[in-house]
């Protein structure tokens, strides 16, 4: 069950950071000091390395309050830097949560208990602990929210985009297109998942990071370079295949399209799934000789391509489609400041 907000409205940002530590989870073996002092106190862990990333979640540019709800605004904020963790086999150790909020969404108190319960939910879920954060008043009309991750591995373990090799075959987790349909859906009709919940399959409202299947990449040495799929799966292989200094083909046909990317078309639908961004699964490459199990983590794994050596005027990736044409593949997913 959720840990709902008593029915009271927040004023002030001492009674919203109490609110927020009577949510998180308390101390853990390696949290040794949450919420609460200037700094959180954490033990070092032995024998790992550790992982840290952050994330921002932006009004108007990563969500908009007329279309998500508060609880997919809190949930997404923190499956971002989840997704980052799981990309490299990581397990999640604590969360550090930094916002700016405008006073009109403090005072709404169901906003606030959405967005915080969607966060903790997520977070406890899966073992990360807030353990700090910072607090302000937002000079807009806007929500700022930017999410720092720690996460662990064995020491020198952690999953990389670098070691793709020529003759690995390239698979992805889940499947792809969802969020970008799902996100074009909510535009045209935005009251049609006012309902939406965590538990459901919504690819773009409340995506799943794949901790379970990174980790279990990681665990049993299955992957050579893996990667998230967070810009689109155009533009995260480019990245794939410039850390590892090779090329790679995809096999159109193979593709697995969520159902909401199959209802775009043909055309639409292996768009969505190419370049469509936030599907949050993994990418990830493995020499050809090894079995890869079906699922792993409990969700479904597909080979989609192969790697290929460099090669002097030949682009970095290709498209075969189902009849054999081949054509270069160019990375058009999301990109900042272009
Ligand atoms: P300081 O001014 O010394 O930085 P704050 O008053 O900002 O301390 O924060 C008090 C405590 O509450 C700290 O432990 C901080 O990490 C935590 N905290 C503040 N804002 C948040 C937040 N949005 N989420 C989680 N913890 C928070
Ligand atoms: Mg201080």
């Amino acid at each position: 069950m959720l840990k709902s907000m008593k029915r009271k409205v927040i004023s002030g940002e001492l009674a919203l950071i109490e609110e927020i530590r009577r949510r998180a989870a308390g101390p853990s073996r390696l949290v040794r000091l949450g919420i609460g002092d200037d700094c959180a106190i954490l033990n070092a862990p032995k024998g790992s390395d550790l992982l840290i990333t952050t994330d921002f979640s932006l009004e108007g540019r990563h969500f908009r309050r007329d279309w998500h709800s508060a609880r997919s605004i809190g949930h997404r904020t923190l499956a971002r830097g989840l997704s980052d963790l799981a990309a490299m086999g990581g397990r999640p150790i604590a969360a550090f949560l930094s916002v700016a909020l405008p006073v009109s969404a403090v005072r709404n108190h169901g906003w606030m208990d959405g967005f915080l319960g969607g966060l903790t939910d997520l977070a406890n879920a899966y073992g990360a602990v807030l353990a700090g954060g910072d607090t302000s008043e937002s000079p807009s009309e806007h929500v700022l929210a930017d999410i720092i991750l720690l996460g662990r591995t064995p020491t020198g373990t952690a999953l990389r985009r670098s070691g793709a090799k020529p003759g690995d075959d390239l698979y992805c987790t889940g499947s792809l297109g969802g969020a970008a349909a799902e996100l074009a859906e909510l535009g045209r009709s935005p009251r049609r998942f006012r309902g939406a919940t965590p538990e459901e399959d919504h690819p773009h409202l409340f995506p799943i990071p794949r901790l379970k299947a990174g980790e279990a990449l990681r665990k049993r040495g299955l992957a050579t370079a893996c990667l998230d799929i967070s810009d689109g799966l155009s533009s995260d292989l480019a990245h794939l295949c410039e850390n590892s200094g090779v090329r790679a083909e995809v096999d159109a046909a193979r593709l697995p399209l969520h159902p909401l990317a199959q209802e775009l078309g043909e055309d639409a639908g292996l768009a969505a799934a190419l370049h469509g961004g936030e599907d949050y699964e993994l990418l990830f490459t493995a020499r050809a000789e090894v079995k890869m199990p079906r699922m792993l983590g409990g969700v479904a794994i597909t080979r989609i391509g192969r790697i290929v050596a460099k090669r002097k005027n030949a682009p970095l990736m290709t498209l075969i489609a189902a009849n054999g044409t081949r054509t270069a593949l160019a990375a058009r997913g999301w990109e900042h400041l272009r």
